[in-house]
């Protein structure tokens, strides 16, 4: 559906959920998940001014409740969380907690590991209340998008699944929810928490995971029980690049919202796609951000009534091209001109502080350093989701009615 790019949303209409205290979700040093990419993401945004639109209202994030974070865990699990917290400030002493995937190279204990993926959860779980309430059309946390969290398990950099949390506290309100994850790696966290649940429909747009952690996301996978046909997979071969990502936004992702008629939609938009991503083998170039953005909010607009919750996720060059990335995102979802924004001195400075090296213009790209020749392979990947997901999708949707 058009929409006039300027101006569409009324005063406060779009939720940001942020805060400093975020970055106490950290690893350490040598870790790939650094908090740097998000404080910087709203750096820039702030730099530039567009945090002060009329339209975009900021609120501090709240921890979720136990009760949060148990639509989504098993209490077993949380429990873990917390000693492994315990543990890490010398309350407690050391015991074996790799079953929970916790005190692992991925998932290293740290001081704040149960506090800050609270936290995290509970500012997912914040805004899409904005959502649920009517206050907010849109509402963004950077933070979030911790998508490999499972129930009983800690996994890729995850400690409690925020997206899921969100979606969990929708369906309590009675909403169907549509769930789209263009992060290189597969959404698999979410994907399980309602892999069974008619309500749900998750989409996962990812590198295959021939090569790629978690190594699911198989294009057979739809879902099982009540919940077949409300699961789709769009496992793309190592080096696709913007063409495919946009191609399945058009291809898949829209005729199934179409299909699925959510009433909420949630992406998470990890941008570690990109080409100068140190951990997946995809050619995605900065500009293709802004599009991805303009098509999920088109989509959002059409399919839910505005109705949209945006997550961050994946994203490891943490002073330069995720910052760029999430801020051409959320710019093009506010209807800035992102194609021709110059970065503020200041904040290309603050960029070099910390490693990055940063042109002058937003969206400045030099693209991958080889070519990619997967895009031929694209029609037939296609054609093969819409004959084994799409249809089933269709099949249960006529089930319903
Ligand atoms: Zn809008
Ligand atoms: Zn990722």
């Amino acid at each position: 559906m058009a929409r006039s790019a300027e101006s569409e949303h009324a005063r406060g209409q779009i939720t940001v959920v942020y805060g400093p205290e975020l970055a106490s979700y950290d690893f350490g040093i040598d870790h790939p998940l650094q908090p740097t990419r998000h404080e910087l993401t709203v750096d820039l945004l702030s730099s530039l001014g567009w945090l002060d639109d009329e339209e975009v209202r900021l609120e501090s994030p709240r921890p979720a409740a136990l009760s949060e974070l148990l639509t989504v865990h098993s209490y077993q699990y949380v429990q873990a969380v917390e000693l492994a917290q315990a543990i890490a400030r010398g309350e407690k002493p050391p015991a074996n907690l790799a079953v929970y995937g916790l005190d692992t190279g991925d998932n290293p204990l740290f001081p704040d590991i149960y506090d800050a993926p609270a936290l995290y959860t509970g500012a997912s779980v914040q805004a899409m209340e904005t959502i649920l309430t009517g206050q907010a059309t849109h509402a963004y946390n950077p933070a979030g998008g911790l998508h490999h969290a499972m129930r009983s398990q800690a996994s890729g950099f995850c400690v409690f699944n925020d997206c899921a949390a969100a979606i969990a506290r929708a369906l309590e309100a009675g909403f169907r929810v549509a769930y789209v994850d263009v992060d290189a790696h597969h959404g698999d966290g979410v994907q399980a928490a309602f892999f069974s649940d008619p309500r749900v429909l998750t989409i996962s747009v990812h590198e295959s995971g021939r090569f790629l952690f978690p190594g699911t996301g198989a294009i057979d996978e739809i879902g099982m029980g009540e919940g077949k046909g409300t699961c789709i997979n769009v496992p793309l071969p190592a080096l696709a690049g913007d063409i495919a990502l946009v191609q399945s936004l058009t291809e898949i992702v829209g005729p199934a919202l179409r299909l699925f008629r959510p009433d909420i939609l949630v992406t998470q938009t990890g941008c570690d796609a990109h080409h100068a991503d140190p951990l997946t083998h995809m050619t995605a170039t900065l500009p293709v951000y802004p599009k991805l953005a303009r098509a999920l909010h088109d989509l959002a607009h059409e399919c839910c009534d505005g109705r949209w919750l945006i997550v961050g996720g994946g994203g490891y060059d943490p002073a330069d091209i995720t910052p760029r990335a999430w801020t051409a995102f959320f710019g093009a979802v506010l209807g800035r001109p992102v194609e021709d924004t110059l970065l503020p001195e200041s904040w290309r400075r603050r960029s070099r502080e910390l490693g990055g090296n940063p042109p002058a213009l937003l969206l400045d790209d030099p693209g991958p350093t080889y070519t990619s020749l997967v895009d031929n392979s694209l029609p037939a990947l296609f054609q093969e989701v819409r004959a084994k997901a799409l249809a089933e999708l269709e099949r249960s949707m006529v089930n319903e009615s």
